[in-house]
């Protein structure tokens, strides 16, 4: 049996908290890593208890859904409302996070970035890491049937 590497392990997890969004539009999760350690995860969606996209329809504004949080702003907010210091941790996400991503990231001391897909990558959004010396790498991540065939995951 092949072993998963960290990489793949932390952004499977993106992947299955992606499986939660409630919004249509683009289906993201993120994972906040430190020390190897999952600390918080987040999919995009609406604030607790607020009416779903994939109920109510997405509430567009200026071409973008207003309704949701990002799943990185998620995982974030967490980390701030369990006490979880987000220093020098890692966040592992699905798509290139937006540039309101990258400043929260950015802000929230996080020092390595891991994205499986490409998605509007934003020339800011590079320099801003560029300039916090924030570590951005894709790791692709399409192996999720590989695993299902290497039998870590059953069904
Ligand atoms: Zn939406
Ligand atoms: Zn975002």
């Amino acid at each position: 049996m092949k072993r998963l590497s960290w990489d793949q392990y932390f952004m499977a997890q993106s992947h299955l908290l992606a499986s939660r969004s409630t919004c249509t539009r683009l289906v993201v999760g993120a994972t906040i890593v430190r020390d190897k350690r999952i600390i918080a995860g987040g999919y995009n969606g609406s604030i607790a208890g607020g009416p779903h996209c994939t109920d109510e329809g997405c509430y567009i504004v200026d071409g973008h859904c207003v309704r949701t949080i990002h799943a990185e702003m998620n995982a974030i907010l967490q980390c701030a409302k369990f006490g979880e210091p987000t220093d020098g941790a890692e966040i592992y996400v699905t798509h290139y996070p937006c540039i309101q991503c990258c400043k929260a990231i950015i802000q929230a001391g996080i020092k390595s970035v891991y994205f499986a897909k490409d998605y509007k990558n934003d020339p800011y959004a590079e320099e801003l890491y560029k300039a916090a010396k924030v570590n951005v790498k894709k790791v692709p991540f399409d192996n999720f049937f590989e695993l299902k065939m290497m039998g870590n995951v059953t069904q």
